[in-house]
C-alpha cells in the first residue's frame, strides 16, 4: 500500500457523467474519465485493510458480496497509486478477461463490501478498473495472444454472451480449437442486444474484444441457432466437448386482460430492435419500436427496466412512469442488511436521472400492481389500470400481496414495456441435446449442473452463465464461463492449468 493515510487525505470522487439533458440527445456512452493524478488519489484511498472483503465474491442472503471474479483489487489500487499502469493491467487480466465490460456495467458488489465503506464512502473500485483497461487499450498494450501450441481438441461454445466469450477465451488459451455459435447476427449476447449502447458501446468496446479473440484463433459463427438451423446431433459428433452459454432470456409475462393489445411489448423486443436498428442504419431503417411522443409505462425495475427508461428518453417519449412491485428502499442500509452484504438502498440509476431531469421527478412508483390494459376500437393500447398493494404476512409467515381498497388508478399509455425478469433458457437447445433441466420454486428453470463443476448429465456437455444460474450479472457470467472452461479442459486433458 503506497499511501497509508490516503483514505483520510482524499474524499471519494468519481468523474462527472455527461449531464442527463445533454446525453439523451445521442446514443454515445455517458461516462467520462478522470486524469491520472485524480485516479492515483482514488487508488491511494485503498487502505490495506488486512482482510479485503472486496475480492471475496461470495453470496450472502442471495446477493453478491465482493467481486465474483475475485479481482485482485487492493493490488491494482496500489499499482495505480504508484503509476505502474502496465503492471496493474497484468494483475487485472489475471482474473478478468473483459474488464472493459465490467468496468462499465458491473453494479460493483466489491464496493458494497469495501472495508473503508463501513465508516466512509467506499473506494471507487469499478471506475479504477475501467480506467486501467481503457488506458491499456489507448496505449496499445492489449494485443492478441494466440496460444503457443494446439491440443487438436475441438470445443463448441453455444452462445456468445459474456459467459460464452469468457469460456472461449480460456479454452483457446489452453490450446483447444474453439468455435462459438450464436443465433443472433452479431456476437455479444446481452452485451450486444440487451444492455444499450450508451452504457456499453457496441463497436468501440464489444466488437473490439471480439476482434481480439478472433485474432487469437477463436472462430465465430453467427445466425446459427443450435437445435433449430444447426443440428444438435451434428454438434455432438463434430466436437469433443460443448459448453452451453445460451443465457436465460425467456421473459416473465403479465397475463392480465388486454395483454394482447398493440403497444404492450416485452422489454427485450424493444431493446434488441432499438440497438439493431441503431447499428444497422443509425435508426434510419425505422425497424424499431419508437417511443417518440408516446406515454410510456415500464413495468419492473432492475437493469432491464432502467435500460427501457433510458432508451425511451432518447426516443423523446411524452411521459414516462416506471412501476415497482416492491416498497421504496431506505436511503441507508437497514438493520437486517449490514455490511458486507450488497447494500439494498435507494439510488437513482442513469435512466431515472434522465427522466427526472426532463419530467421533474424520479419516474418510479412503488407498490403498484397492474390490473388490466385497455385499448381503442383498433386494438391499440390506450390506458393502463393499476392498484396500490401492500405486502402482508400470511398465516404461514410468508409475505403476500394485498390490494389497497380505493387506490385504483388509470394512466394513459400507448407503450407498455414488460421488464419483470426472466424464467430461464429458451427452447429447444437443452431438450435437443438431452440436457437435464432443473425447476426452481420461484417458477424459473435452468440447465442442471453444479456450480464449480458445470458438467451436465451428459459428461462432454458443460453449462455456464445465465443458462445455469438464471438471469444474473455480467461478472457472474464471466466467472462461470472461466470456471466451465477450466472443468472442460480438465475433462479433455485429465488436468488443467486454467484458473
Ligand atoms: C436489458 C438487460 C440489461 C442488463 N444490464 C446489466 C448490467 O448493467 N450489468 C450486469 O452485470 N448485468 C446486466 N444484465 C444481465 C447480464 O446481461 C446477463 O446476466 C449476462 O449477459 C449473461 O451472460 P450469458 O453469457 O450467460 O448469456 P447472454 O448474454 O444472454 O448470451 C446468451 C447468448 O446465447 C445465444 N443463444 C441462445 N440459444 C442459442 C442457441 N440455441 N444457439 C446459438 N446461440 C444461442 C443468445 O442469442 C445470446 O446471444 C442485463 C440483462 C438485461 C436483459
Ligand atoms: S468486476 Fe465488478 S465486482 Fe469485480 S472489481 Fe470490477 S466492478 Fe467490482
Amino acid at each position: 500500500m503506497g499511501k497509508p493515510t490516503g483514505f483520510m487525505d482524499f474524499p471519494r470522487e468519481l468523474p462527472l457523467d455527461r449531464t442527463p439533458t445533454e446525453r439523451i440527445r445521442d446514443w454515445d456512452e455517458f461516462h467520462d474519465h478522470q486524469d491520472d493524478s485524480a485516479l492515483r488519489n482514488q487508488g491511494a484511498r485503498c487502505m490495506d485493510c488486512g482482510v479485503p472483503f472486496c475480492h471475496t465474491g461470495t453470496l450472502i442472503a442471495g446477493m453478491a458480496s465482493g467481486c465474483p471474479v475475485n479481482n485482485l483489487i487492493p493490488e491494482w489500487n496500489d499499482l495505480v497509486y504508484r503509476g505502474l499502469w502496465r503492471e496493474a493491467l497484468d494483475r487485472l487480466h489475471k482474473t478478468n478477461n473483459f474488464p472493459e465490460f465490467t468496468g462499465r456495467v458491473c453494479p460493483a458488489p466489491c464496493e458494497g463490501s469495501c472495508v473503508l465503506g463501513i465508516s466512509e464512502p467506499a473506494v471507487t473500485i469499478k471506475n479504477i478498473e475501467c480506467s486501467i483497461i481503457d488506458k491499456a487499450f489507448q496505449e496499445r498494450w492489449v494485443q492478441p495472444e494466440p496460444p503457443p501450441f494446439r491440443t487438436g481438441r475441438k470445443v463448441a461454445v453455444v452462445g456468445s454472451g459474456p459467459a460464452g466469450l469468457a469460456a472461449a477465451a480460456q479454452l483457446n488459451k489452453a490450446g483447444h480449437w474453439v468455435t462459438v455459435f450464436e443465433r443472433a447476427d452479431r456476437i455479444g449476447g446481452l452485451l450486444m442486444y440487451g444492455i444499450p449502447n450508451m452504457k456499453l458501446d457496441k463497436q468501440a468496446v464489444v466488437e473490439r474484444r471480439v476482434k481480439l479473440l478472433e485474432a487469437e484463433g477463436v472462430k465465430f459463427v453467427v445466425n446459427t441457432e443450435v437445435g433449430v438451423n444447426y443440428d444438435a446431433a451434428t454438434l455432438e459428433k463434430d466436437f469433443d466437448a460443448i459448453v452451453l452459454c445460451g443465457g436465460a432470456t425467456k421473459p416473465r409475462d403479465l397475463p392480465v386482460p388486454g395483454r394482447e393489445l398493440k403497444g404492450v411489448y416485452f422489454a427485450m423486443e424493444f431493446l434488441t430492435k432499438n440497438t439493431k436498428s441503431l447499428l444497422d442504419s443509425n435508426h434510419t431503417d425505422g425497424q424499431y419500436i419508437s417511443a417518440k411522443a408516446k406515454d410510456v409505462i415500464v413495468i419492473g425495475g432492475g437493469d432491464t427496466g432502467t435500460d427501457c427508461v433510458g432508451t425511451s428518453m432518447r426516443h423523446g417519449c411524452r411521459s414516462l412512469v416506471q412501476f415497482e412491485i416492491l416498497p421504496k428502499p431506505p436511503n441507508e442500509r437497514a438493520g437486517d442488511n449490514p455490511w458486507p452484504q450488497w447494500p439494498k438502498v435507494y439510488k437513482m440509476d442513469y435512466g431515472q436521472e434522465e427522466a427526472a431531469a426532463v419530467f421533474g421527478a424520479d419516474p418510479r412508483q412503488y407498490l403498484i400492481s397492474t390490473e388490466k390494459f385497455v385499448g381503442d376500437a383498433e386494438g391499440n393500447l390506450k390506458e393502463i389500470h393499476t392498484v396500490r398493494i401492500e405486502w402482508v404476512k400470511d398465516a404461514t409467515g410468508r409475505f403476500a400481496m394485498q390490494k389497497v381498497p380505493g387506490s385504483e388508478k388509470v394512466l394513459p399509455a400507448q407503450i407498455v414495456l414488460l421488464a419483470m425478469g426472466f424464467l430461464g433458457p429458451e427452447n429447444p437447445l437443452l431438450e435437443k441435446l438431452g440436457v437435464e433441466v432443473q425447476k426452481l420454486p420461484n417458477g424459473t428453470h435452468n440447465a442442471k449442473a453444479e456450480y464449480g463443476k458445470y458438467q451436465t448429465n451428459k459428461k462432454h456437455i458443460f453449462a455456464a452463465g445465465d443458462i445455469r444460474r438464471g438471469q444474473s450479472l455480467v461478472v457472474w457470467a464471466i466467472n462461470e464461463g472461466r470456471g466451465a472452461a477450466r472443468e472442460c479442459d480438465r475433462w479433455l486433458m485429465g488436468e488443467t492449468a486454467l484458473v
